[in-house]
This record gives C-alpha cells, structure tokens and sequence, in this order.
C-alpha cells in the first residue's frame, strides 16, 4: 500500500494538466500556474504544445511523450523526478491518458514514489456525456473502437448487454462504418454524436443511430459518440439470473435455501425478499 498526501510532503511531483479540446479560454488559471511553475513539460508533440504554451506566455523545456516511446520518456521522467526536479505532463488537447499517452509514466512515478497530481479540467468524453441527454450515470468510457472491422464489432459484442451508457470516440472518416456495426451489433439504440465541442461549429446529434446515419456521410471534425445501454429490464433480468446462480452455488455448497439468500443478499446488495421471491418464481 503507498499513500500520498499531495501537499504534506516535498518529494517532487508529476502534474497531469488538461490543455482545452478547442476553446483556448477553457485553460484554467491553475494549469497555467503549473505549468509556469513546473521545471519541465512532457508533452505528445513538442510543436503542437510550444504554439498552445506561446499563446499563454509559458517558455519552458519541452520533452516528447508519445504512445511509441512511452516506456523510454517514462524513464527519463522518473531520472528528472529523482534530480528533484517537478515536471508537467500535458497532451495535444485534454487530458492526458485519456486517448493519450501518460499511462505508463503515471505507473512509473507511483512505483518510485512520486506525487501524482492531477490538475482539473475537460475532456471531451464528459462534455459529450453530460450534455449528451442519455443517462449519465453510471458509463463506460470506451474510447476509439478497433478500425478493422472484425475487431470493432468483437468489440461492440463485448459491451452489447452492459446497462451502462456506453462513450466512444470516433474520427469522421470511420463514422459511418461505426455507426453500421453499432446498429448491426447492439440494435437501433438512442444515441447522441457530439461534434467540435467548445468550438464555433458544435454540434449534438440526438436521436437514434439510423437517424443519425442518415447525417453521418456528411459529418467533419473531432466526435464523440455517446450510445444508450442495453434497455434496464432485461439487464435486471441478466443480473438475477446471475444471483440466481450465486444462490444455487451456495446450497450446493451445503447451505440451506435461507441461508444462501441471505448470504447472496450480503453479497449483491440486492434485498432478500427481492432473491427469495425470484429463487421461488423460478424454482
Ligand atoms: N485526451 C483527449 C481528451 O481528453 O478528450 C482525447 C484525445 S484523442 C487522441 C482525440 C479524440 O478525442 C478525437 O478524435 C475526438 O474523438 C475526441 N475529441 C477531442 N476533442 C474533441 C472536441 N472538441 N469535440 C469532440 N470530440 C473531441
């Protein structure tokens, strides 16, 4: 077990900052005190991040963290880290890790016992999400799909009975193929595509994902496609037989019918009269 209380100790710290998906002013003054004060920032492309950095007065020392040297950056972070010095993890837009790199560096601190500080801000998986009008809670984030198409529909099989709303981010030339598969795979479901957030051309499309590929041919920009869950009933319905099965297990295990609804009750959280009554509909 290892704890870190942020700003009770002085060991030097990896800050995680979230640049804005599109509106510049959505920079918050905290991330730019980071990285203002940081020694060093890791960023996924040195130019992108030097133009965003210029345009907040912030000259600092930029190091590259991309997908395909993580492990390597991930090291000389750590070196950095170990002389003492703070360093500022930022991506191409939002959060890092999320899409981005960040996963293996942030591993890397905790193992050496760095701070992992994370600095608040957006990422477009949960401006999409809140405004999308599905139900926001509880989600997946899923992120970009598998772009062969037999990956990308294993994929969708996967998550095609989860009650929860499901985030996906897409890019605009694979939209349509998407959207087909999601309508093949997990039925004409509600949906929301949310497109260029924060920037002028915003756009959310609500309704149906064969509504919604009526309009996809003609489609641009940065989305994110947020999809309905499996419909609650039937979910349930999956649930309990799973109870069903935990209840069965444990009379065969010895227990009495009482007794393992009980037990299953303490388990699930689901009430004993709710088990008992479905132990006996089924039985
Ligand atoms: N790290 C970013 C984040 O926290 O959202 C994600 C980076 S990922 C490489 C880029 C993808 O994020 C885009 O292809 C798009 O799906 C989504 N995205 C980023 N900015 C967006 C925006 N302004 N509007 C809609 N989607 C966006």
């Amino acid at each position: 077990m290892k704890r870190q209380k942020s700003f009770e100790n002085k060991r030097p710290s990896l800050y995680l900052v979230p640049t804005p998906i599109g509106n510049l002013s959505e920079m918050t003054p905290r991330a730019i005190e980071i990285l203002n004060q940081a020694d060093v920032i890791a960023c996924e492309d040195t130019r992108t991040s030097g133009q965003l950095l210029a345009h907040f007065g912030i000259h600092k020392k930029l190091i590259a963290c991309q997908n395909f040297n993580e492990e390597n950056s991930a090291g000389g972070i750590v070196k950095l880290l170990s002389e003492g010095k703070n360093v500022a993890l930022i991506s191409d837009a939002g959060y890092p890790l999320i899409n981005d790199p960040g996963q293996r560096v942030v591993q890397a601190c905790v193992e050496n016992d760095f701070n992992v500080i994370p600095v608040s801000g957006c990422s477009a998986f949960l401006n999409a999400l809140v405004a999308s009008g599905l139900v926001a809670m509880p989600f997946i984030y899923v992120g970009f799909l598998p772009s062969g198409a037999t990956e990308r529909r294993k994929k969708l099989a996967m998550y095609k009975d989860y009650p929860m709303t499901l985030v996906f981010y897409e890019a605009p030339h694979r939209i349509v193929r998407m959207l087909e598969d999601v309508r093949d795979v997990m039925g004409n479901r509600q949906c929301t595509l949310a497109r260029e957030l924060t920037k002028v051309h915003e756009e959310f499309i609500r309704g149906t994902v064969e509504e919604i590929l009526e309009t996809a041919d003609d489609l641009r920009g940065e989305m994110v496609v947020v999809l309905e869950g499996k419909k609650e009933d039937r979910a349930v319905e999956l649930d309990m037989h799973a109870v069903l099965a935990m209840v069965n297990e444990a009379m065969q295990a010895g227990m009495s019918t009482s007794d393992a609804i009980r037990e299953t009750a303490r388990r699930t959280g689901i009430s004993k009269n709710r088990i008992y009554e479905y132990v006996h509909q089924k039985n």
